[in-house]
């Protein structure tokens, strides 16, 4: 496959740019099966177009490369498939479950932590400086939580120094090739062992590496090459998001030096909790306590819910029918949670408490032993 007729890794999987870590898995699982050549007998392109499916996972299921990719095309990722283009694919079966694990892909539920990309990525083989992720969280209420909202929220991260360009030094004549490693940034060492002398690379320790000396350093940055920066995000909380879930803000990270990637923000979500809604997946559920003549003969009663139209909290009338049960639960459809992905929501529950009175007047005691006698 040469790189010009390369096609899209997105659309090699089918998903979008927005996909998630599960849809990218599932997108994969399902097309190994009916790409891999033990199993496509009929389609003579079949072995190609696995490698090419391949290959698009490798970088898609892989944060940094995706990343990488995300921002720099192919020429961001470097993924060797010579293996697997010397027919050495393994089954099938192996494959699935190398990539997979057993039986971890049996039901639907992939829980919401993952929605937004795994916490943290791997950093295997970086090809350039990738900056360092921050991890803050913002406070949400319930209400913002149901049906979105818009946050500022302020981080602390370090970007080059302006005054001295990166580089550290109050101007470039200050900067010198180091000695000791003559600007490689590598020191050769020899230890004596019983086996005889062992010559060894390191890092150069008067110039960490880089192979240069700063004479002077830039005043603002102090020859950190960085400075602190105080920077205020504005950030969108989608609707139906839960508690626990982390946002990624992409290259909103530390900036280690101007040609560095960005590290991310991880945005951890905290929903306040709300006295009136306990959420279970994306249903939510209301307690309403009722008496016991409204048990009995019906009514009806207005129960907290929300209003998607106009975007709050509201209060709905709701029928209880003669006869309800303790513990009956009334169900208001669509009056759940959103969905992160794909369209729709959960639904309400009112569950229903009769209230027995602990305590009745003279007169209600006779009724009640009236009412007793009539049966
Ligand atoms: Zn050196
Ligand atoms: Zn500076």
């Amino acid at each position: 496959m040469s790189s010009n007729k390369k096609r899209d890794y997105y659309e090699v999987l089918g998903v979008d740019k927005n996909a998630s870590e599960n849809d990218i898995k599932l997108a994969y699982r399902r097309l190994a099966r009916q790409l891999h050549p033990d199993l496509n007998k009929t389609d003579p392109k079949a072995k190609e177009k696995f490698i090419e499916l391949q290959e698009a996972y490798e970088v898609l299921s892989d944060a940094n490369k995706r990343n990488n990719y995300d921002r720099y095309g192919f020429s961001g990722v470097d993924v060797d498939m010579s293996s697997f283009m010397r027919g050495g694919i393994p089954g099938i079966d192996e494959l699935l479950r190398s990539i997979f694990g057993g039986g971890m892909f049996g039901g639907d539920d992939f829980g919401f932590g993952s929605i937004f990309g795994s916490r943290g990525r791997a950093r295997s083989a970086p090809r350039r400086e990738v900056g360092q992720d921050i991890e803050d969280f913002v406070e949400i209420t319930f209400e913002e939580a149901m049906f979105g909202s818009k946050k500022d929220v302020v981080i602390q991260r370090y970007t080059p120094c302006d005054e001295c360009e990166g580089t550290g030094a109050e101007d470039p004549s200050s900067i010198k090739t180091c000695t000791e490693c003559q600007g490689s940034g590598r020191v050769r060492k020899m230890t004596q062992s019983g086996f005889g002398t062992i010559i060894r690379e390191a890092e150069c320790y008067t110039c960490n590496g880089t192979g240069k000396i700063i004479k002077k350093k830039c005043p603002v940055c102090n020859g950190r090459k960085v400075v602190a920066e105080t920077k205020t995000i504005h950030v969108k909380t989608p609707p139906g998001v839960e508690n626990g879930v982390h946002l990624k803000v992409q290259g909103a990270g530390h900036i280690p030096s101007s040609r560095a990637i960005p590290g991310d923000l991880y945005l951890g979500i905290r929903v306040e909790e709300n006295d009136q809604f306990i959420r279970r997946g994306n249903d939510l559920f209301t307690q309403i306590d009722i008496d016991i003549v409204t048990a009995i003969l019906g009514g009806e009663l207005n129960v907290p819910t929300l209003d998607y139209k106009n975007e709050k909290l509201t209060e709905k009338e709701l029928k209880i029918p003669p006869g309800t049960q303790h513990g009956t639960e009334f169900r208001i459809k669509n009056r759940g949670a959103m969905y992160l992905r794909g369209k729709g929501k959960g639904d309400q529950y009112v569950v229903v408490t009769v209230e027995i009175p602990k305590k009745v007047t003279e007169e209600q005691r006779k009724l009640l032993e009236k009412f007793k006698g009539l049966n």
